[in-house]
């Protein structure tokens, strides 16, 4: 959990960012490749893990961070024996995930999303939980295959299933399945180890992450390898914690909007007080947080 601190997450990668020479920090940005199996990798540098997969039929990625670090990842893949990806899956829309869309896209990577990625990536739009305008995506980063419900690539003798789960982060994430490798990249269903940003402005729920949460781990046995979007890579165990302590917190949370309490109200009685030294160290303070999930609850 330590190594969490350890890394620079995306939002506050571009907070940091803003602030001081953005070109000198973009440059000492160091990726850290984890070998998991034969020609599968995770690679974590700054804004979300990526996964990439090489092999005779070419180099798959899983996103792209920062499109400043378009070359390093390039150069990451390249020490690994891939290439310039063939393919790119976009877990979701958010920035720190497909910032080097465009820079791929005229490379010639065919990227490849769920329908509503692509929709967001195409119109200027706002993240209002960190005061941000975003604008819309260069024809040349949009996804040009789309899908509604899952796809699924046949290359390198593996069988990779990209799947929808339903408003869970966003309203487009897609979770990755290596069926043979036994391998899962989560996106941003599971920070692992703090809690999540959920993007409720864009379709997000917290029910939808403790859904989806459960659907990975259907899937999973004890030697499956687990990529989250952000945080250490894990497994099915620490995946079951996470999900235990969303379900926790959402069964809190729903008995104070039940109350008809004010988010005021929810913050000043620390809902999340028994959580918060192991999961509150991440980039959202607890009352961040509460503040997130709770204005995006359903009132009963
Ligand atoms: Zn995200």
């Amino acid at each position: 959990m330590k190594s969490i601190k350890h890394i620079l997450f995306c939002l506050i990668g571009i907070l940091v960012s803003s602030a001081i020479n953005a070109d000198n920090h973009w440059e000492k940005v160091e990726y850290k490749t984890i070998k998991i199996k034969e020609n599968i990798y995770a690679m974590i540098g700054q804004g979300g893990n990526l996964a990439v997969f090489t092999g005779k039929d070419g180099t798959f990625l899983i996103d792209d961070q920062f499109a400043p670090l378009t070359e390093k990842i390039l150069k990451e893949i390249k020490k690994i024996g891939g290439e310039k990806p063939k393919f790119l899956i976009n877990t979701h829309w958010h920035f720190d995930h497909t910032g080097g869309n465009e820079n791929f896209g005229k490379k010639g990577t065919i990227i490849v999303a769920h329908d509503n990625v692509r929709k967001l990536l195409a119109t200027d739009n706002t993240l209002k939980a960190f005061n941000k305008n975003i604008s819309a995506t260069p024809k040349e980063g949009l996804p040009i295959i789309t899908f509604s419900k899952d796809t699924t690539f046949h290359i390198n003798a593996e069988t990779v299933r990209a799947f929808h789960v339903h408003n869970a982060h966003t309203n487009g994430d897609s979770v990755v399945h290596f069926n043979k490798a036994n391998i899962i990249h989560a996106g941003d269903i599971w920070f692992n180890g703090f809690y999540p940003f959920i993007d409720v402005e864009h379709g997000g729920s917290l029910e939808g992450m403790i859904t989806a949460a459960t659907t990975i781990m259907n899937m999973s046995n004890e030697n499956t390898v687990i990529i989250p979007g952000h945080g250490p890579v894990g497994n099915k165990q620490d995946l079951m914690e996470y999900r235990d302590m969303l379900t926790s917190v959402l069964n809190i949370l729903r008995d104070y909007k039940k109350q008809g309490k004010t988010l005021e109200e929810v913050i000043k009685a620390k809902p999340t007080e028994d959580y918060d030294p192991e999961w509150g160290n991440g980039f959202l303070d607890p009352e961040q947080w509460v503040g997130i999930v709770y204005s995006g609850l359903e009132a009963p």
